[in-house]
């Protein structure tokens, strides 16, 4: 007894010296005497009533959370019974108030020279001051997720990732504040918490996302990613239901599989980002599965991007006009012709405008690319005047070059430069819900019209506008899409639609393009509606100049 109780002592003093120089507490159990020490600071925190005393199992479980008494009476137990030799726990404690506290205990075990346990010696950490654990959601963060990732078994079980976001998270943030942000954050939490249950672990990510790591599921047949999702969901929607709907909002998931044959590692945590993301991307409030296809056409897609922009910054390398012919109806003859820009990349090929135009606009390399189309279809018009006086060329104009360019003094420099005539020139705007969108664009149609610029209005039909509103926004030309033309010999729908479209446009005085007029028979059935103007693969495809020149240059009567 003598013997033990010094050594307490001995322990103690260090201790005292060594607690000065850590934010840890360091504590000796005497498991014969049922004695505890433990740093006097902790008394602060912890909800313990000093920081020296006897009758110790049983003040350390009240002031262990109750979630996690049995597992640490299970350890503790396993030491005293000599099967384990060190303790090395994460669980919680209980704070002053009741709530829970991360810890990281760590200790050796001292023997005695019969060979029982007589001492447990080691520090207490709080995980929260050392940044593992996430202050707003009380979730580890995902350093602590990194850590386990590597420190697991890569081949050992099956399961998945499954990262949550709330959708529009930036919005609650600016509109209401971010402690309306944090308590959402916080809430979300609690859904996943409660949701997951005891089947995974649950950690802070970056931002608003919370990830779920679930391992030792049996199979991955019926989908337990979305089902996990599914869940989540249903908690979130119960919470703001019970909340009175003071702020709603919805979220989405992306999650990724592992099984025993894949080689599991910290870049699964990047596969369920990328997943979540085209949750978002598809709409929201869903949730994706990972899928190496997915991810290998966005690589590609990045690749192309990339491609576009070597291509630009090489003067414009690969880029190339083809015109397609424009019929005047009433006179039978070639009108002029619409530019279409082509692409091809040594790596791509052949490259299709549907393609690559939605990515030149998304990176704004639409702008240069929009300037070069201007000024060689205007330098094109020009040659092709010289042997056909009056020729025109229509041009296509992105939304983006409308809102992010000046594209009206762009026009203006080259109209100058090559001493253009404006009336030679038609500029196509596709119909969209950008149309209606504001100001901005009605003024920068307002200019062309000041500038007696021409407009067309593209692919008509596919959009919302009423024609009035185009001939109110100064459009001179209507072009009816061609999925209606195309519906136009089986349906009856299709073929008074563009009736009533063609003659009501022509009372607003607009004129109007047919575009997608494929065969002869297409041919018969709409010159009976009394189009101005015919655009189709039935009087040729778009062609490259010469090809052009060869062919439809100069040339009368067409039909
Ligand atoms: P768009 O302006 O409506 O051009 C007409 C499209 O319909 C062209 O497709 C043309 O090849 C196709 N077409 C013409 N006649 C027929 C036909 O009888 N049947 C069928 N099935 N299709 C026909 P393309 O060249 O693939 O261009 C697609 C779209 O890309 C264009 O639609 C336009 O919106 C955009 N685009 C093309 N060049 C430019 C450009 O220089 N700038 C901008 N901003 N967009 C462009
Ligand atoms: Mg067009
Ligand atoms: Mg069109």
């Amino acid at each position: 007894m003598g013997e033990s109780l010094n050594k307490f002592e001995q322990f103690n003093n260090v201790f005292k010296i060594l607690s000065k120089c850590t934010d840890d507490y360091l504590f000796i159990l005497d498991f014969i005497e049922d004695h505890y020490n433990i740093t006097e600071r902790s008394v602060e925190v912890f909800n313990i009533p000093c920081a020296d005393f006897y009758n110790a199992s049983e003040i350390i479980n009240k002031a262990v959370h109750p979630e996690d008494r049995a597992m640490l009476a299970n350890n503790l137990e396993m030491i005293k019974e000599g099967k384990i030799s060190e303790h090395d726990l994460e669980y919680k404690w209980l704070n002053k108030n009741g709530n829970p506290v991360w810890i990281s205990c760590r200790g050796q075990v001292i023997y005695n020279s019969q060979g029982e346990a007589h001492y447990l010696v080691g520090r207490i950490s709080e995980l929260g001051r050392k940044n593992k654990i996430d202050s707003i959601t009380g979730l580890y963060r995902e350093v602590r997720l990194r850590q386990n990732i590597l420190n697991m078994d890569r081949f050992a079980s099956k399961g998945f990732l499954l990262l949550i976001g709330i959708d529009n998270f930036k919005d609650i943030n600016e509109r209401y504040g971010k402690e309306v942000g944090n308590t959402t954050l916080k809430g979300l939490a609690k859904c996943v918490t409660k949701a997951v249950g005891n089947m995974a672990e649950v950690y802070r990510m970056s931002g608003d996302e919370i990830m779920v790591f679930c391992k030792g599921i049996s199979s991955v047949l019926n989908d337990p990613a979305k089902e996990m999702y599914k869940r989540i969901r249903a908690a979130v929607d119960e919470r703001i239901s019970e909340k009175g709907y003071r702020l709603f909002y919805t979220i989405s998931g992306g999650y990724v599989y592992f099984t025993e044959d894949d080689d599991f590692g910290l870049n699964y945590i990047e596969r369920a980002e990328f997943a979540l993301r085209l949750a978002k991307i598809r709409g929201k409030n869903m949730s994706v599965c990972y899928k190496q296809n997915d991810y290998n056409d966005y690589v590609q897609k990045l690749e192309m991007q990339e491609e576009l922009r070597k291509a630009v910054e090489n003067n414009f390398e690969g880029f190339e006009l083809y015109y397609q012919p424009i019929v005047n109806m009433e006179k039978a003859c070639i009108y002029g012709a619409e530019a279409l820009l082509r692409w091809k990349n040594n790596r791509f090929g052949m490259v299709s405008p549907g393609i690559f135009i939605p990515m030149l606009e998304e990176s704004g390399l639409i702008i240069p690319v929009g300037r070069w189309v201007i000024e060689e279809a205007m330098q094109q018009c020009l040659k092709w005047q010289e042997i056909c006086p009056g020729f025109r060329v229509n041009i296509n104009i992105s939304f983006v070059q409308l809102k992010k360019s000046n594209v009206i003094s762009d026009i203006d420099t080259y109209i100058e430069k090559y001493g253009f005539s404006s009336s030679n020139v038609l500029f196509e705007i596709t119909e969209s819900g950008e149309l209606e969108s504001g100001y901005a664009i009605q003024n920068i149609l307002e200019s062309f019209h000041r500038r007696s610029l021409n407009l067309a209005i593209d692919d008509f039909g596919t959009g919302y506008s009423n024609l009035r509103y185009i001939k109110e926004m100064m459009f001179n030309l209507v072009k009816i899409d061609q999925a209606f033309i195309r519906g136009i010999k089986s349906s009856q729908y299709d073929y008074m639609v563009v009736k009533q479209f063609t003659e009501l446009a022509h009372s607003l005085n607009l004129k109007v393009c047919y575009e997608g007029v494929e065969t002869e028979e297409d041919f018969k059935c709409v010159k009976e509606l009394k189009p101005d103007y015919i655009q189709g693969f039935y009087f040729s495809r778009p062609v490259p100049v010469a090809e052009f020149e060869e062919k439809y240059l100069g040339k009368e009567n067409v039909f």
